[in-house]
C-alpha cells in the first residue's frame, strides 16, 4: 500500500493512520525523542482530595524509567534520560521532555510555571508533553499552557480511560466523562494541543462499549490519542481483584487487540493522531495478559500489515 497511498489519506504520509511520531518528524525534520520525568508531583485520588488508594489498576511504578526519580532534578534527569535515548537512537534531531509520572499540573501555577520552564531550558529540549488528570486543570493554569504553547511545542494529554462513568467509578477513577469533555474543550479552545488517553479492557465494559468510544471522541477537540490494552500489574488493588476473582475481567490476547484497535481506528476521525497503539509495563510487573511482549515497533509493524490485509485505514468509518 505504502507508495501508491502516498497523497490517498487526509493527513500526509504513507502509513494506514494519523501517526503523531511521523507528524512531528514532519515538524521537526527528524525523531524527536521523549524523555520522562518524575517532578515529585502525586495525586488527588491518592492523597485523599478526590479519593484514597488512587485507580485500582495504578502502579507508577510500571512506567517510571530508572532514570526518573524525583530526587534528581529535573535538568538531571533530561540530561540522563538524553543519554540513554542517545545509546538507542542515534539520530534524534531533539527531545520533548515528557511529565508523566503522577499528576503534572497538581500544584500552584507558580510552582508549576518553574517547573516547566526548568525543562524548556535544557539544551535540546524543543517541547514539552503534560501528562494530567482531567480535574486537575483550572483556568490559571490553562492560561500558563497557552503561554508555553504561544513559543513551544506542547502537547497536554489527559488521562480519560473510558468514556463511561459506571467503569470510572467501578476503578475508583475519581472524575466523571463529563469533567474529561470539559477538561478536553477548555483546553483546546485556547489553542494548546490537546491529548487523549484511553484503556481498553477496563472491567464491566463489553467490546461493542468500547468500541462505540470512538464516535464520542471523534466529536472532541483532540489532536492526539494514546491507547493502552488494560494490564494486571504488580502491586495494584485490580491485581487482588483478578486474584479474587478472574472471571470478572476480560483481557485481550494479542490477535485480538489488534484487530480490535484497527477497528476502532477505523472509526476514529482521522485528524486525531495516533500516539501509541499499546502499553508497555516492565514484564516483570505484569501478571496478566502476557503476550510474550515484543517491542512496540514490533506491534506497529504487526498492526500496520494487518491494516494492510484488511484494505482498511483510520477514519474509513468515520461517521458512517
Ligand atoms: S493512574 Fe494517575 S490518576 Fe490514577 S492513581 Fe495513578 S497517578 Fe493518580
Amino acid at each position: 500500500m505504502s507508495n501508491e497511498a502516498e497523497g490517498r489519506f487526509p493527513w500526509r504520509g504513507t502509513r494506514p493512520y494519523n501517526s503523531l511520531s511521523a507528524q512531528i518528524v514532519r515538524e521537526f525534520g527528524g525523531r524527536v525523542q521523549k524523555v520522562s520525568i518524575d517532578a515529585g508531583f502525586t495525586c488527588p485520588n491518592r492523597d485523599g482530595t478526590t479519593g484514597r488508594g488512587g485507580c485500582t489498576y495504578c502502579n507508577n511504578d510500571a512506567f517510571n524509567p530508572l532514570y526518573c526519580t524525583p530526587e534528581k532534578s529535573i535538568t538531571e534527569q533530561i540530561l540522563q534520560g538524553i543519554s540513554f535515548h542517545r545509546r538507542r537512537y542515534r539520530r534524534s534531531v531533539g527531545y520533548l521532555a515528557y511529565f508523566q509520572a503522577y499528576t503534572n499540573s497538581y500544584e500552584s501555577v507558580d510552582k508549576l510555571e518553574i517547573l516547566y520552564n526548568e525543562a524548556l531550558a535544557v539544551e535540546g529540549v524543543k517541547g514539552l508533553v503534560i501528562g494530567t488528570r482531567p480535574d486537575c486543570v483550572n483556568d490559571d493554569i490553562l492560561e500558563l499552557f497557552a503561554s508555553i504553547s504561544e513559543k513551544s511545542w506542547l502537547l497536554v494529554e489527559y488521562g480519560i480511560e473510558s468514556c463511561y462513568n459506571k467503569t470510572l467509578r467501578r476503578v475508583n477513577r475519581g472524575h466523571s466523562f463529563e469533567e474529561s469533555e470539559s477538561a478536553v474543550r477548555a483546553t483546546s479552545s485556547r489553542g494548546i494541543r490537546t491529548g487523549a488517553h484511553l484503556i481498553f479492557g477496563l472491567p464491566g465494559e463489553s467490546r461493542e462499549e468500547m468500541l462505540a468510544q470512538a464516535s464520542i471522541l471523534s466529536d472532541l477537540p483532540l489532536d492526539t490519542i494514546k491507547f493502552h490494552q488494560l494490564q494486571i500489574v504488580r502491586g495494584t488493588r485490580m491485581e487482588k481483584e483478578y486474584n479474587d476473582e478472574p472471571g470478572q475481567f476480560d483481557l485481550f490476547n494479542w490477535d485480538e487487540y489488534r484487530d480490535f484497535v484497527i477497528s476502532f481506528a477505523e472509526l476514529l476521525n482521522p485528524a486525531i493522531a495516533i500516539d501509541r497503539f499499546t502499553g508497555e509495563a516492565p514484564p516483570a510487573m505484569i501478571i496478566a495478559p502476557r503476550w510474550n511482549m515484543k517491542r512496540t515497533d514490533s506491534l506497529i509493524v504487526e498492526i500496520e500489515k494487518r491494516m494492510e490485509e484488511r484494505e482498511t485505514w483510520q477514519g474509513r468509518l468515520c461517521g458512517k
